[in-house]
């Protein structure tokens, strides 16, 4: 029977987000006070249980009452404005019901954290507001006058101070006059470098004002000095766009008290502000370069699409230039009012990238990532949901900004894994959810960039649900890199420095160093798995059915495979080569360093992988140094991929394509292909032609030789046949079930309980449940369930909601009741 809602015609009810993993939202009642007031995207304060009250944002304001909660009155609305739009609302809602979470958790994730109040909430006094309270009213006076001498304050604490029921109006509004911060803005890891900028005083902002100022200001005309140092702002911000304090007295060749005349005068600025932040008045657009005909062949193939499609795939290879066409799509969104969302992995976020868009688009641009402080983060909020931020360039976690009309989404790099969010909820994929998302605003475009585009966009494209342009020229004629193999098998030596830098490789790392030219070493990220791997010719055993390779278990003495669980006994013999040498040596970066310092003891060398770089700005740090040529040799993993262009580079050396080619994950071609392109891509960038040196066993690897003739469709095509045998993405959808508990019994039978009860519907599309590779995480034992669905939506829609069901089951049981199931969609 089709369900008819009941109409209560005199009473308002509103539907709250609240920022809790609450399967369903709850509902409360509107005072007649707060009825003109309240509307979608306003916060409101809510009690929820006896005492706890939350901060919550109004999805739904109607007349339907709810059936079973009994519904309490929403104790004030918070907000005159609604913080989010209805898109932004619309978007929780489809990523918590695609990614399996709730909308309280995806709004967790989404707003910034001045904006989530709750009873556990502890604000902190903002040191920097001093003492005059001269603006503020009673109230706000009275909770000011507590957090002055105290500090700190809980919220039970600030409702002791005030009439109870007025608390959090009040707290939001010293919020936003700064008196105080929410406490867990100030848990930041991360404490952006400050450095002075100077900028033109907005006054001469114009041609006119400005021409002015230098042919008939009387004040200029009397200090050369000053003028002096002013031309050489001029000409600086119009080349290179941001100048520091630092650089320009450098480059000017002036001194401190000429800055501050000028300073003093009004005509320049000086601001400090965090090092990759962009400030400054709205200048005009300055997109004052020349595309290529390749690449202008490019845009116009782009815009093409645009009429009849809504998502473009720009298959450009490594230095084609793609930012540079990004610019000029960019321009002329923002010519047309548009809004524009540009996304990066967030390692590829560096200054470098931030500098290039400044210089075009200044004023008009914020930057967005999980670096910036919770204040920078708001202010950016602010002026993108009022229009005054037109282009966004941001990480994944940008696209939760309120954009009011968003216009172009640009995904660069799209096949980055980083673009998934692993943990917490929502697990969401960033270059799908915009996908989704653009689809919320009216004529929203979306282009996917990439050198080495993902499988599933390409596959795509190739269908025809996205377009495809291609550029397949590098940009100036720049030749791709040269890629040679050197096979490791002819070098093997008793000595490991040795092995890790082959003497071709030592050779050709001394060429470039005589040459004044700088080296990339990179080695895989991944730590050591155990793998049984041919030390002859680097086969690995695979699983019969899920085309991944086998792990290794010591202690069982057995070859499991940690999707489906199978295993096998131990190989004794090579299928490949015939061989009986299954041992494997794993080296890290600090090994290489050593034997850099064995082999180039005069040589500059750093590392850059995870650990070497968590210190403040350390990334940052490195990268201006290689930048600057104070590094000759990078060793460094994944984060050396991202998005930089160094000029100086001629060689790049991949240590051990061994190691990325046995990976136990279904993606591993695509993978290593990926990873090997983008790595070669950073040699030879700009003056004449980079050489790739890949140290391998496995001469004739098929992923190798593509690598080696820049063969992206020879990779795509067997691999996609692949994929579609083992009914993989994209021609499946996978989610993967996570259970974890202390005890391991208790989780591995909760697992096979699991895969048991969805068996009789699924079974067929059921992989595991297996013990994934790492097995045990903070005294937590995994086991994982692998569902490859068929892409069907309706399919996909029911068995989400069979396994929440299932999980309700499951904790129904009191030994099970502890199991924590984590559903991951479309994981990477
Ligand atoms: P990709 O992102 O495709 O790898 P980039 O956009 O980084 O390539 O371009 C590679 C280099 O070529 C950059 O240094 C860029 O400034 C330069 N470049 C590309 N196109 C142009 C152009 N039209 N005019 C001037 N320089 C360009
Ligand atoms: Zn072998
Ligand atoms: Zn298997």
């Amino acid at each position: 029977m089709a369900s008819i809602k009941n109409i209560d015609n005199t009473t308002l009810y509103a539907e709250v987000i609240i920022p809790l993993a609450l399967p369903l939202n709850y509902t409360w009642v509107v005072p007649q006070r707060f009825q003109e007031t309240v509307q979608p995207g306003c916060r409101v304060e809510v009690n929820l249980g006896k005492n706890k009250r939350y901060a919550g944002v109004v999805k739904r304001v109607h007349h339907e009452p709810p059936d079973f909660v009994e519904t309490k009155e929403v104790l004030n609305v918070l907000d005159a404005q609604p913080v989010v739009y209805e898109q932004q609302l619309r978007l929780w809602e489809w990523m918590a019901r695609y990614y399996m979470c709730t909308e309280g958790e995806v709004m967790a994730a989404a707003l910034p954290a001045h904006f989530k109040l709750s009873s556990e909430t502890i604000l902190v006094f903002n040191e920097e507001a001093g003492d005059d309270f001269t603006n503020l009213d009673t109230e706000e006076y009275l909770v000011a006058e507590a957090l002055h001498i105290r500090r700190e304050l809980r919220l039970p604490e600030v409702q002791q101070i005030l009439d109870a029921t007025h608390v959090y109006p009040v707290i939001n509004r010293l919020i936003q006059k700064r008196i105080c911060y929410v406490w867990e803005a100030l848990k930041e890891t991360y404490n952006p470098k400050k450095e002075t900028y100077i900028a033109l005083h907005p006054d001469y902002d114009s041609e006119a004002a400005l021409e002015r100022l230098l042919n008939e200001d009387k004040r200029l005309q009397r200090a050369e000095k000053q003028m002096q140092l002013l031309l050489a702002y001029l000409h600086f911000q119009r080349t290179e766009g941001e100048i520091t304090k630092a650089e320009l007295l450098k480059k000017a060749g002036a001194t401190d008290a000429h800055l501050k005349g000028l300073i003093e005068k009004g005509i320049l600025i000086a601001e400090k502000r965090t090092v990759d932040r962009i400030k400054g008045a709205a200048k005009q657009i300055e997109v004052n370069f020349e595309l290529s005909s390749a690449q202008e062949n490019a845009l116009q193939e782009i815009s093409d699409v645009f009429t009849s499609k809504n998502i473009c795939l720009l298959h450009g290879v490594t230095s084609s230039g793609k930012t540079e066409i990004y610019i000029r799509l960019i321009e002329r969104y923002l010519k047309a009012g548009r809004q524009i969302l540009y996304m990066l992995p967030e390692i590829a976020l560096t200054a470098q990238t931030i500098r290039r868009l400044e210089k075009h688009f200044g004023g008009h641009i914020g930057v967005y990532h999980s670096k910036f402080s919770q204040n920078e983060r708001i202010e950016i909020w602010n002026k993108v949901k009022d229009g005054r931020v037109k282009v966004v360039l941001g990480a994944r976690s940008a696209l939760f900004l309120p954009f009011d009309d968003l216009g172009l989404i640009i995904c660069d790099e799209e096949h980055d894994t980083s673009y998934k969010q692993m943990e917490p909820a929502p697990r969401y994929h960033a270059r799908d959810t915009a996908i989704y998302m653009a689809s919320l605003y009216e004529d929203c475009k979306v282009l996917l960039g990439s050198a080495t585009p993902s499988l599933e966009s390409y596959y795509n494209a190739t269908a025809g649900k996205y377009g495809l342009v291609k550029l397949m020229q590098r940009y100036g004629d720049i030749a791709m890199p040269e890629i040679e193999m050197i096979d490791t098998r002819r070098y093997r030596s008793a000595n490991d420095a040795e092995n890790i830098l082959t003497q071709p490789l030592r050779e050709a790392i001394q060429a470039a160093l005589n040459d004044q030219k700088q080296v990339i070493l990179f080695q895989n990220r991944r730590g050591y798995t155990p793998y049984q791997r041919c030390s002859t010719c680097g086969w690995v055993p695979q699983c019969r059915h899920c085309d991944v390779s086998l792990t290794y278990h010591k202690f069982y003495n057995k070859l499991v495979c940690h999707y489906c669980g199978t295993s096998y006994p131990p190989v004794i013999t090579c299928a490949r080569c015939g061989n009986h040498d299954f041992i494997q040596k794993q080296f890290g970066t600090e090994k290489i360093e050593e034997a850099l310092k064995e082999f180039f003891p005069d040589a500059r060398t750093a590392r850059m992988d995870i650990d070497s770089v968590k210190g403040k700005n350390a990334h940052h740090q490195l990268i201006q140094d290689f930048e600057q040529h104070k590094i000759d040799i990078l060793v460094g993993t994944q984060m050396v991929v991202k998005g930089l262009d160094f000029e100086n580079v001629s060689l790049v050396g991949i240590l051990d394509a061994d190691g990325i080619l046995s990976f136990a994950d279904f993606r591993v071609n695509e993978r290593a292909y990926q990873l090997m392109e983008q790595v070669s891509g950073r040699a030879g960038r700009k003056h004449g032609k980079g050489k790739v040196l890949i140290q391998t066993s496995q001469m004739q690897h098929p992923v190798l030789l593509q690598v080696k003739q820049h063969d992206y469709t020879g990779l795509y095509e067997n691999e996609i046949s692949k994929r579609e045998q083992f009914f993989y993405p994209p021609f499946s959808r996978i989610i993967k079930l996570t259970f974890k508990n202390k005890q391991k019994e208790v989780v591995r039978d909760a697992a096979q309980l699991f895969a048991g009860a969805l068996s009789s519907k699924y079974g067929k599309y059921l992989t595991g449940p297996a013990e994934p590779i790492v097995n045990k995480v903070r005294n937590q034992y995994l086991m994982e369930l692998l569902l490859k669905l068929p892409r069907s939506a309706k399919v996909l829609e029911q068995c989400k909601k069979d396994i929440l069901y299932q999980v309700a089951v499951l904790h129904q049981e009191k030994r099970y009741k502890s199991v924590i199931v984590i559903p991951d969609v479309d994981g990477v």
